[in-house]
């Protein structure tokens, strides 16, 4: 029982210091005023105690209180130390929306070093107010197997102008043995505080506030101007704006200014250079102008040291100053910051480590930030969309998802701790072999471009998501896993079942509605699903199992049939070697990038080079080329670490010298890239020939894509999508005019 390393347990001499907090909380009672209770204590963030019948007193004799007295609201964050533990404790029984929990993190100190030890949280305490304190008993929930699991914390009460007197906690063992104590100062009424940076490029305006009264809202949430660290106060976070807010002058990124993923992740390893790799409660927002997919926000979830510390918003897809721009920036802001703390997505909560309950509906039915706006669904027939969404929402986090802020364990929350998400739960292979009951009208289908895949290849899987009747059926065009909306579950040969988790996740939170039907049976998409947040998937050769879940507009969740996909061991000398070129983790990283500039991943980059250089004619040099010609085509924006934009320009030339190598290695099927790869590939191409000065070349590149397409008998409809996207590079690379771009369009 007597461990050493558990902090619930005594140590001698422990309870000497308690005797001042013993004799202020005599002092307290004696002012005797109010009566004991066990209800929760008023919701608000001074409790007022209620007057007591008072016995008929002559009127000379000064009552010490003749009216109520104001006593403070307990709630909010203490700290205490015994031995060499230090802990932080939360206190959430009173005050604004309390959850009626209390929980701690210990952390050990050893010299001038401190570390995390463990978290308690105790769920349903019985909690007694008097008049002089309040009483919290009950078990707690533990990261270890504590020794002394239940708890007795007591906290005077003090009239609202005077300072919080410290709390007393102890621990007791499971047979009412005294475990260890602490003495607990009052730190903050926020349970968590977190350094909030946030910097923006030139062009754009940073959100401000928003006047909930602006635009209607519904009855019960109170009229207030929301700020993004007001929004976190009301959960009960501290965000305390630190750093200088920069402005980062963008005039040299040139006409090019959208983000990619791999631009956006550049900046953030600069930005987070300056920081050691250490779990800490900081986080940094990005503003930037737009991102190359359109999207509204982005949480940077990458590697294993810079998980979750930070976020972008792009504001050309925010932007607007009148209510409901605002209203929607203010959404954008804080649902980032959410994925920060490691709060999921609605429907998604079942995926979280440890798996928390769906909210009504799938989670649809959420009235969070955490929702997206034309996701929200009442019900499967209910109202739904935007204006159901913001006729309704609060402005706040849900319940469940205010006992994560608060309470979650320690390295659930922290930025830099635990991953964003791990768990395959509901979509485990093995728990969804027989088919399920869908009445979706939907039909989701993950489909191999090859019969295998040799050892180190990258795996890329094509989804299809199709209607199963012949009547119109609309729904979101959301396909790709790095949208949040489907989930992908992997089945490793050793039996393993591991959830394929994108690098970045961009948060789709505007409605792109299709129509699946006679006018367009399916949407596809390609996915690189070979390497993710838990590096690669797929380096062991054998059998995998893949399932993906589609979470549609009304809620329903296709899942796909299982597909099982073979990776070969390597079968000659130079393929082991090709093999080990592209599972390194930095290559990992490239391959799901399509190349970068970033300084760490330059050992990545010279692999990809040694590969394309020393073995030029193995069939996986195609992806090294690939990556490398994707990168030479963009004016690669390095945000540095001063917060300078640095632009290195494209180089067409070599792009478009490498993406033809890329095409001519692909036009048979199942030898090189896939065929949404490669169709992304000839656009890269003709927009390189366009960039090296070459138009003609480059509208022949255009020509040749439709033409090759067509050469592979491909559905009419998928050829027609084929023909609009030439359409559409002629126009990007100013050919539209031309007469060869008309001519191309019937060719
Ligand atoms: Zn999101």
């Amino acid at each position: 029982m007597l461990g050493v390393s558990d902090p619930t347990i005594v140590t001698s001499g422990m309870f000497d210091r308690f005797e001042d907090a013993q004799d202020y909380q005599e002092e307290v009672a004696a002012l005797g005023n109010g009566a004991s209770t066990s209800a929760p204590a008023p919701a608000e963030a001074e409790a007022e105690v209620p007057p007591q019948p008072a016995p008929p007193r002559p009127e000379r004799i000064q009552a010490p209180f003749p009216r109520p007295l104001r006593t403070r609201a307990v709630r909010g964050r203490y700290r205490g130390a015994s031995g060499n533990w230090r802990l932080e404790l939360r206190v959430d029984v009173d005050g604004e929306r309390p959850t009626r929990r209390v929980s701690g993190d210990f952390f050990s100190t050893s010299g001038s070093t401190t570390g995390y030890f463990g978290s308690f949280v105790v769920h349903a305490p019985t909690i007694t107010t008097k008049p002089a304190h309040v009483l919290i008993e009950g078990t707690g929930s533990f990261t270890w197997r504590a020794a002394a699991p239940k708890i007795r914390l007591r906290i005077p009460r003090v009239p609202a102008h005077q300072p919080q007197r410290p709390a007393t906690l102890e621990f007791r063992t499971a047979s009412d043995t005294a475990g260890s104590a602490y003495q607990c100062t009052y730190e903050s009424r926020y349970f968590r505080t977190v350094s909030y940076e946030e910097d923006s490029v030139t062009g754009t305006v940073p959100f401000v506030s928003y006047d909930t009264a602006s635009l209607p809202q519904p009855a019960g949430s109170p009229a207030r101007v929301l700020t993004v660290p007001k929004a976190l106060a009301e959960a009960g976070i501290e965000l305390l704006t630190t750093g200088a807010a920069n402005v980062i002058p963008t005039s040299a990124a040139g006409a090019n200014a959208t983000w990619s993923d791999s631009e956006l992740h550049a900046a953030m390893v600069n930005h987070f250079s300056r920081f050691t790799n250490a779990p800490r409660w900081q986080v940094w927002m990005l503003v930037a102008g737009a991102h190359d997919g359109g999207y509204r926000g982005i949480m940077f979830d990458y590697e294993d040291a810079f998980q979750r510390q930070g976020a972008a918003v792009f504001y050309d897809a925010i932007k607007g100053t009148d209510a409901a721009s605002r209203r929607s920036q203010l959404r954008t802001y804080v649902h980032e910051l959410g994925h920060a703390f490691n709060l999921m997505h609605s429907w998604q909560k079942d995926l979280a480590v440890p798996p928390a309950p769906l909210g009504p509906n799938g989670g649809l039915a959420d009235l969070s930030w955490m929702n997206y706006d034309w996701k929200y669904q009442q019900s499967p027939s209910g109202p739904g969309g935007a204006s159901a969404y913001w006729a309704s929402f609060p402005f706040q986090f849900t319940e469940n998802e205010l006992v994560h802020l608060r309470h979650g364990y320690y390295r659930n929350v922290i930025m830099g701790a635990n991953a964003f998400s791990s768990g395959a739960a509901d979509i485990d292979p093995d728990l969804f072999d027989d088919p399920v009951q869908d009445a979706s009208g939907l039909a989701l289908e993950l489909r191999s471009p090859k019969p295998a895949f040799a050892f180190g290849e990258p795996v890329v899987v094509e989804l299809k998501l199709s209607g199963t009747e012949l009547r119109d059926r609309e729904t979101h065009g959301y396909l790709h896993p790095n949208d949040d909306l489907v989930s992908v579950a992997v089945q490793q040969p050793s039996g393993r079942t591991r959830l394929f988790r994108p690098l970045l996740r961009h948060c789709v939170d505007t409605a792109r509605t299709v129509t699946l039907g006679v006018g367009r049976p399916a949407l596809y998409e390609s996915a690189y699903l070979g390497f993710g947040r838990d590096g690669f998937l797929f380096e062991t050769p054998g059998t995998y199992r893949i399932r993906a879940s589609y979470v549609a507009g009304d809620g329903s969740r296709v899942l796909s049939p299982v597909l099982r996909l073979r990776v070969r061991p390597p079968a000659t000398g130079a393929d082991e070697i090709v093999g080990e070129l592209l599972l390194g983790e930095e290559q990992g990283q490239l391959l799901a990038l399509l190349g970068s500039d970033a300084a760490t991943l330059r050992g990545g980059m010279t692999a990809i080079d040694t590969l394309v250089d020393e073995h030029p004619d193995h069939p996986l040099a195609v992806y090294g080329r690939l990556a490398k010609g994707i990168n030479e085509l963009r004016d690669f924006k390095e945000l540095t670490a001063d917060k300078t934009l640095r632009v290195r320009p494209a180089h067409g030339a070599e792009a478009a010298q490498l993406l033809a190598r890329v095409v001519e290695d692909s036009v048979a099927d199942t030898v090189g890239v896939d065929n949404i790869t490669l169709n992304m590939a000839l656009r890269a191409k003709a927009r390189a020939e366009a960039k090296a000065g070459d138009l003609g070349r480059a509208v022949d590149t255009t020509r040749d894509m439709v033409r090759m397409f067509e050469g592979k008998h491909l559905n009419p409809l998928v050829l027609d999508d084929i023909r609009a996207q030439a359409e559409a590079t002629w126009q990007e690379i100013g050919a539209d005019d031309g007469e060869n771009g008309h001519r191309s369009s019937e060719a």
